[in-house]
């Protein structure tokens, strides 16, 4: 196949991506057949790529406060402000806050400055609030953060348990080799999350347990196997160091104690028992992290998989699955501030041994500040220069709201970003463009271990430039020239190789000694390749057993929850460019149970006012009983530069995991309430607008041909709406008795702009308007005042399937009209859901809708 292999921008599944350049910044986007992530199969994140990667919005230039200056000033500007900060208040006045979404190479280079030649360890990542329950779990149960398993172990596995996880939303490739699994071998899967996902829909079995009772659920599962005589505790001696209070601690997990905590059927419980029991060959896919008791819940987990050896064997891991795309790169450097470098931690031997490898003159010996004990000490004025780079803490960090008065005091604040405009980079003293996906060149980590090049078939757009040379740089400026002076990102690699193997006879599972050596050109054609092996199995005595147990559940008559939705990707400034990513979910929805809305109100579409102590935003319903009864969920993605409202960053508390330093996303108390605007718009445009609404809520996304606003105000607020709107023939239909307006503008009998208001939500459906803005053949002019074509009954629709743009209206075709009776029957028929597959549990339940009400 022609054309650049590079690695997927998104999740930690790694896919490999097959990138044809067709002229200019278009970019023809393939899965890579040859890639063992994923064998030629992409996501529609994935899928939407080449509609990512064009330059608005970019941050071209280096600029010091408004202005833009060369590459030199700003260079030297950050290396004299660190150096000072450094000389008058200590090493441990610098700060680092960096990303997953950051190559292994820059990020090797930004611990190595940090740690090595600043003299604090200063630096942690955004990774921190993914995943950093899982490496503490996996540092206390191997000595090392190591990911025992590999993505053929699902394939092999004859039970898959998912906690946690949306798997069919935010790792649809990983959840389409499930879905082989269970056809090629009736592998069974069981879903446990306090809602019902799309994941949930498809599961054998799923549990609806109460948010945060994990522990006890897998505590439960060891209790019955104990009490069976399935678990021989002297055989597990044998073979896994277990702490004397071990055995002793699973007198309260009998399975009436575990199904009242977990708020789940004690059926349900004897079923998954005996589903654990009859088949060995388990895989334990989980994302328990984003929660105080993250690290204890992984430990209870993988304490199960120890116990029971299904652990380095074909079929049988506790497999923790990464969100970002190097995440797990980040981690091998030692990204965190928990850890020093190459999975060594800051025992005095270590410290010792990475300073000469570095030839280190100020070698951090103690770990430093982790994500929010850093933005406090910020905030505190501890930290007198803060580089933060690829990231945006400002939307991502929990009480957000905070982490912004932070920024805002911070007396010297550096922004690396691809993007001009982020929430964190308006309150940067200095920005520097870096290079993205397509332009950058390095390696990244997967999930199970797969280190992949990431590879450039597009040209450095403006002055931007890859983060490793940004980062050496301002390391020359500070006069530490000699450590940094990589040729290129070929060198960074084989130095964190060769520090990966210096002095290590075995004792570290890391060791990537066989590419230390490796020339210019095989970096260039390295292929995706596991370090450690295809699976890590641990000799007898070699890991260890951790004690966990059940903490108090959080009582709160409401909890609010979060996470991802299927085609967005963290604060959408990729995503939100791609009009059919956009598609799928429009506007940021709170997610409640009817006996919850009832009580409170609401019904869908209302709007609403989610309220923590930390915060409060506006989101619009979505009553559904996929929720449990007093639990909300909201998504992650909207940001200060797409929305007034649908802030979830501003909810969450900032406490954190005592073990892990992660703090808690998943279950923050909270209280929903209704809100009632005067009035409820949408707003259709052509050019981009200027500047945005100013008025109680509104909320924007990329449409095909333009963009389309959400609106909502009081009385007076919607005057101003008119001047969007800009030039060409005006026509208005308006009702003030029943607060409705219409007002469409046109130029030669196109659609330019269009402005509905209404004083209740019933607005017209937008899709055909959509649809006009960019047909080459609009409609006739008097229908764009009705929003639908004349003649036509149906008003267009969303896809539901957005890889192959099919509806509903199709799909329930293909159901009703041509007998199809099955997901892959209605992919037959309409070709939904035969490519990501993400949409297979929506058009499942589609098709459970159509049944039941054929059968009524
Ligand atoms: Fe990218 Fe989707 Fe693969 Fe994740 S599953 S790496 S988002 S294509």
């Amino acid at each position: 196949m022609s054309g650049v292999r590079t690695t997927c921008a998104y999740c930690g599944v790694g896919c490999g991506v097959v990138a044809t350049p067709t002229g200019g910044r278009s970019t023809l986007i393939n899965g890579d057949p040859d890639h063992p992530a994923n064998r030629g199969r992409l996501c529609s994140k994935g899928t939407y790529l080449g509609e990512t990667i064009g330059l608005e919005g970019r941050l071209l230039a280096p600029m010091i406060g408004g202005e833009q200056s060369g590459w030199d000033a700003a260079l030297d500007l950050v290396a004299e402000r660190s150096r000072d900060a450094i000389e008058h208040h200590g090493p441990d006045s610098v700060a680092f806050y960096v990303s997953g979404q950051l190559l292994t190479e820059d990020y090797f280079a930004a611990n190595k400055l940090m740690k090595g030649f600043i003299g604090s360890a200063n630096i942690d990542t955004n990774s921190r609030l993914c995943m950093a329950g899982a490496v503490a779990a996996h540092n206390r149960a191997f000595g090392e953060d190591l990911v025992p398993g590999c993505y053929a172990d699902i394939d092999e596995a004859d039970l898959i348990i998912l906690v946690g996880s949306n798997t069919a939303w935010c790792h649809p490739i990983v959840w389409q080799r499930i879905e082989a699994a269970r056809l090629a071998r009736g592998t069974r899967v069981v879903v446990l999350d306090p809602r019902r996902t799309e994941t949930a829909e498809g599961a054998d079995l799923r549990l609806k347990l109460r948010s945060g009772t994990d522990i006890a659920l897998f505590k439960g599962i060891e209790a019955y196997l104990l009490q069976q005589g399935a678990i021989n505790p002297r055989e597990v001696e044998a073979r896994v160091a277990v702490p004397a209070d071990y055995w002793d601690s699973f007198a309260d997990y009998g399975i009436d104690a575990v199904a009242a905590t977990c708020d789940v059927p004690a059926s349900d419980l004897r079923t998954l028992y005996d589903l654990f029991a009859a088949r060995p060959r388990t895989v334990t896919l989980f994302s328990v992290n984003q929660s105080t008791h993250g690290t204890d819940k992984a430990s209870a987990i993988i304490n199960l998989h120890l116990v029971t050896d299904r652990i380095g064997k074909p079929g049988a891991a506790p497999f923790s699955i990464t969100g970002q795309p190097n995440a797990m790169g980040g981690r091998e450097v030692g990204g965190l501030a928990s850890s020093l470098a190459a999975h060594m931690d800051f025992a005095p031997e270590n410290v010792d041994r990475v300073g000469r490898f570095w030839r280190a003159p100020a070698i951090a010996r103690q770990p430093g500040l982790k994500a929010v004990d850093l933005f406090r000490a910020v905030g505190e004025g501890k930290i007198k220069a803060l580089w933060v780079m690829a990231t945006n803490p400002a939307v991502s960090m929990p009480d957000a709201a905070r982490v912004r008065e932070a920024l805002g005091a911070c007396p010297f604040v550096v922004v690396s970003d691809v993007i001009a405009d982020t929430d964190t980079s308006r309150f940067a003293h200095v920005r520097l463009p870096a290079l993205g996906w397509g332009e950058k060149d390095g390696t990244v980590t997967n999930s199970e271990r797969s280190i992949s090049r990431q590879r450039a078939f597009l040209a450095p757009p403006g002055e931007a430039r890859p983060d490793w040379w940004i980062i050496a740089q301002v390391a020359r400026r500070m006069g530490f020239g000699d450590a940094f002076d990589w040729d290129g990102p070929a060198a960074v690699f084989r130095e964190h190789c060769r520090l990966t193997a210096f002095e290590n006879e075995g004792e570290r599972r890391l060791d990537l000694k066989r590419w230390s050596g490796l020339s210019d050109a095989d970096y260039t054609s390295l292929a995706p390749s596991q370090w450690g092996g295809e699976r890590i199995a641990f000799a007898p005595g070699k890991a260890r057993l951790f004690t966990v147990g059940q903490p108090a559940v959080e009582a709160s008559p409401m909890l609010l929850n979060s996470g991802r939705y299927r085609d967005q990707w963290h604060g959408m400034t990729r995503t939100g460019l791609s009009p059919r990513l956009s598609q799928h979910r429009r506007e940021p929805l709170v997610e409640v149970h009817p006996a919850d809305a009832l009580a409170a109100g609401l019904a869908s579409g209302d709007l609403a006012r989610v309220a923590t102590t930390q915060g409060d935003s506006i989101f619009r319903v979505a009553v559904t009983d996929a929720q449990r009864p007093g639990e909300i969920f909201v998504p992650i993605h909207w940001t200060d530069r797409v929305s007034s409202g649908g802030r979830a960053g501003l909810l969450p508390g900032s406490a954190a995991d005592p073990e892990s330093g992660q703090p808690g996303f998943k279950s923050t108390p909270a209280a929903i309430a209704k809100v009632s605007p005067d009035w409820h718009a949408f707003l259709l445009l052509r050019q981009p607008p200027a500047r945005d609404p100013e008025c109680l809520w509104w909320t924007k996304i990329r449409v095909s041909g333009g963009t389309l606003f959400e609106i909502a105000g009081r009385t007076g607020e919607d005057v101003h709406l008119d001047e969007y709107l800009g030039a060409g023939e005006l026509l208005e239909v308006s009702d003030p008795a029943r607060g409705v307006r219409r007002l469409v503008v046109t130029q030669q009998s196109r659609l330019m702009s269009a402005l509905f208001v209404a004083r209740d939500a019933r607005l017209p459906p937008r899709d055909w308007l959509i649809e006009q803005l960019a047909s080459a053949d609009p409609g006739p002019v008097l229908a764009f005042l009705t929003a639908r074509t004349p003649g036509r009954s149906r008003p267009a629709e969303a896809a539901v399937c957005v890889c192959h743009g099919v509806g509903k209206s199709a799909i329930v075709k293909a159901i009703v009209k041509h007998g199809a009776a099955s997901v892959a029957e209605i992919g037959a028929a309409t070709c939904a859901g035969t490519n990501c597959g993400s949409c297979r549990p929506e058009l499942a339940r589609i098709l459970a809708q159509q049944e039941q009400s054929l059968a009524a």
